[in-house]
């Protein structure tokens, strides 16, 4: 718990907690904590962004792909990927309460699933791989957009929940425990302040 209470900032991409338990929940919760005030956010310049995808699986060991230098364009991405993270959270939180997704965010996937479909080719092994010139730094957002869509358009999407610490943290995990009554992102964080009785991360 002490190592928890005063992170370096910004703390290394290495130090990232991933308790999402599938990509597209580790990238939503990205933002530390979801109704923290001021929020971390853990991947708010690209280069963080591209570690945080080999780290978090976005990106595969050999998959090395250099971050635009244009300022414009990193811009740009960067307008994406929080876009994205806030589309792909309203449409994963709409899903656990049971409500209908706002439908700007309903778009903004469907956009990113037809180009991550566009990118891809069937291969004779009846497989769908990824084209060559599809190996640039909007990859990463593809891949996370069709994790999204495997999990709520499937069974899994039952499995799908919020911490309950909802004071501040609000972090969304896929539950794979037992009895299916996982209610934190990770025990020993806001588990353990459940019991302590506080509500504070760090
Ligand atoms: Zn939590």
């Amino acid at each position: 718990m002490s190592s928890e209470k005063q992170p370096s900032f910004p703390r290394p991409v290495a130090a990232i907690r991933l308790d999402g338990g599938r990509l597209c929940l580790n990238f939503v919760n990205t933002i530390h904590d979801r109704y923290a005030a001021p929020v971390e956010d853990y991947v708010g310049e690209l280069e963080r962004f591209m570690e945080w995808c080999l780290r978090a699986g976005a990106l595969g060991p050999g998959e090395d792909i250099a971050a635009p230098e244009a300022a414009g364009q990193r811009a740009a991405l960067m307008r994406k990927l929080r876009s994205l993270r806030e589309d792909l959270h309203a449409l994963l939180a709409a899903r656990i309460d049971g409500i209908a997704p706002p439908e700007e965010a309903v778009q903004n996937l469907d956009q990113w699933l037809h180009r991550a479909w566009a990118n891809q080719s069937l291969g004779s092994d009846g497989r769908m791989h990824w084209r060559t010139d599809a190996y640039d730094v909007l990859l990463p957002l593809q891949r996370i957009a069709l994790d999204a869509l495997d999990l709520i358009s499937g069974p899994a999407a039952a499995q799908l929940r919020r911490c309950d610490n909802t004071s501040t943290c609000g972090w969304l995990f896929f539950d794979t425990s037992k009895n299916q009554r996982r209610r934190w992102c990770a025990m020993e964080t806001c588990g353990t302040e459940f019991k302590m009785g506080r509500y504070r991360r760090s």
